[in-house]
């Protein structure tokens, strides 16, 4: 029997290339996704099913279905997220909702619904995707890197709790990546000249935005390791290598950073 896979936001992005070098290794994999799925689906010869991660009882439709159907649910990949940005000052409560719905919420759904499948089985590997911004401090997108540390910790708690259960947990931070995230800052909100920058400030910050298909990649090699957290690029690294060197020392390289790359 195949393993099976569930891909939130697998229409799109880093999600999309997960789905391909999961479907390339013969796991059958279901994408979920408020947009595309069925059409992503398709043209990738998988599973495709339209869920809003942040309604809670979609998703554990979606898990325990999957579960009911193929007999096993071996991978819950938390990924779907969408990106504010802009100064604090100008951000609105419906920013951090937002924010705090979708790439948080978003995540505990998909725990809540897959986790307690997973313990019954006694096997399973739940994989979200957080952020470089969920292991540095990055201005002008708060509740962003605040949903971001959150899924961190999750994670890594989780992942101490599930050992015991013979589940697998591991979180996937990159550095930027080049995906219509950047392009589509602050959906359905009231959008902010950061907000419009994304792109700009990402090139301006890493030189040359990640590949998706590289960072697919990655994590394929990660989990096959085990890895806890899954940190690319190398420039992401090094950016997490500072902080923990000296959390001083990076505000500040962080501050520099922002400087240079603001017009
Ligand atoms: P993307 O926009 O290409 O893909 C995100 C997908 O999530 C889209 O298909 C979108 O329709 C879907 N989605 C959004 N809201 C949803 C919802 N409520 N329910 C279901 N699906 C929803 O972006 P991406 O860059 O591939 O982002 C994937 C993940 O990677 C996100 O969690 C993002 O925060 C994270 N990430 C992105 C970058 C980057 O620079 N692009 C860097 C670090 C982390």
């Amino acid at each position: 029997m195949a393993k099976t896979a569930i891909v939130t936001g697998g229409s799109s992005g880093i999600g999309r290339a997960v789905a391909i070098e999961l479907l390339r290794r013969g796991v059958d994999v279901t994408i979920a996704d408020i947009a595309g799925a069925e059409s992503t689906a398709r043209e990738l010869g998988c599973s495709g099913a339209r869920v809003d991660v942040t309604d809670a009882a979609a998703v554990e439709d979606l898990v325990g279905g999957l579960k009911a159907d193929r007999g096993r649910l071996d991978f819950m990949f938390n990924n779907a997220g969408i990106a504010v940005a802009g100064r604090t000052d100008e951000l609105t409560l419906d920013h951090w909702n937002r924010m705090l719905d979708v790439n948080l919420r978003g995540v505990v759904h998909g725990v809540q619904a897959a986790y307690p499948i997973m313990v019954e089985q006694g096997f399973g590997y739940i994989v979200n995707t957080a952020s470089l911004a969920g292991l540095i401090p990055v201005p002008l997108m708060l509740p962003y890197t605040t949903t971001k540390y959150a899924v961190v910790g999750l994670s890594l708690a989780l992942r101490v709790e599930a050992a015991a259960h013979g589940v697998k947990v591991s979180a996937i931070c990159p550095g930027f990546v080049d995906t219509p995230l950047l392009d589509h800052t602050n959906p359905g909100l009231p959008q902010t000249e950061i907000g419009r920058l994304a792109r700009t400030i990402g090139v301006r910050v890493q030189k040359r935005l990640y590949p998706a298909d590289a960072v697919a990649r990655d994590v394929i090699r990660g989990l096959e390791r085990g890895q806890a957290l899954i940190v690319v690029p190398s420039f992401a690294r090094r950016a997490w290598s500072l902080v923990r060197l000296s959390p001083a020392l990076s505000v500040h390289a962080t501050r520099q950073a922002t400087r240079r790359a603001l017009p």
